[in-house]
């Protein structure tokens, strides 16, 4: 599933792509995707304007065009997105495909259908949409220890589950939620309660350190994003915890433990992180 990373990656790559090319035409296939796909509004508001920019909204994509539409894509678990030569063969599940004026092809692949496509009219406002609600950019300047700590007063959550709230802060997943308290060197299950101002200044600085990390790897893992094959080429940080239980921990060689917690696996060191 895509995360945080992978989604920042493909925003930079379509950024050296999009950004002053028109949309002259657009084809969508007749699987329903989690919404049905919006035919009439990319007619309306997508085809015949100029795509201006691409930004990325906790793990949304979104496209903005000159005449004030915005196109909002999310990849669900599958979803892939590529620019092709226009006659380049299609591909299975590929469920839409843009026409740009330089005979290449925005196309957005998914298999198994839980992403969604949805355009936003001129003047709707993109937070008043199904991105309302979303906590801070975990890169952002508003993620700060003593934001954390505000949000966390008066509630007792566990650790991990608190960094999974999208309210509390976008986009961090279960691999990175494990990934980040690793590095922070904080239980997973411990009471955000109990956390203290340093606990929260390390993971603000670990939350930073991984993505970033990540989203580096990703740079250098996908050398140009246009291909042929469509394959944006998925990476992943070399996890320390995440799918190791039993394995010696690459700090002090405890066996890693595994545990569920809120229905996710949850991996982590019982030594280095008390
Ligand atoms: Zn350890």
């Amino acid at each position: 599933m895509p995360e945080l990373p992978e989604v920042e990656v493909i925003k930079r790559g379509l950024q050296k792509h999009l950004p002053g090319r028109k949309v002259i035409g657009s084809y969508a296939g007749n699987r329903k995707l989690r919404l049905p796909i919006p035919r009439k509004d990319l007619q309306c508001f997508i085809q015949g304007a100029e795509i201006q920019a691409v930004d990325r909204r906790a793990k949304f994509l979104l496209i903005s065009m000159d005449n004030g539409a915005v196109l909002l894509l999310h990849l669900g678990m599958t979803g892939r997105l590529g620019i092709f030569p226009a006659d380049a063969p299609r591909a299975k599940h590929d469920h839409l495909r843009l026409q740009l004026d330089n005979q290449m092809q925005l196309r957005f692949n998914d298999a198994r259908r839980f992403g969604f496509i949805q355009v936003l009219p001129p003047g709707k406002n993109p937070n008043r949409t199904i991105l309302a609600g979303i906590g801070p950019e975990p890169l952002g300047k508003e993620f700060t220890p003593e934001y954390l700590r505000c949000c966390a007063a008066g509630k007792n959550r566990p650790l991990k589950n608190f960094l999974m709230d999208s309210r509390v802060v976008a986009g961090i997943g279960n691999i990175y939620a494990c990934e980040i308290l690793f590095h922070a060197g904080l239980n997973p299950q411990k009471k955000i309660s109990r956390v203290s101002k340093k606990d929260w200044e390390k993971i603000v600085a670990s939350c930073r350190h991984i993505l970033q990390k990540a989203i580096q790897c990703g740079g250098t893992t996908i050398s140009d994003f246009v291909s042929a094959s469509g394959k944006t080429g998925y990476f992943q940080l070399e996890l320390q915890t995440y799918g190791r239980q039993g394995q010696p921990c690459s700090c002090c060689a405890t066996p890693i433990a595994k545990k569920t917690m809120a229905g996710r696996a949850t991996f982590f060191c019982p030594e280095c992180q008390k």
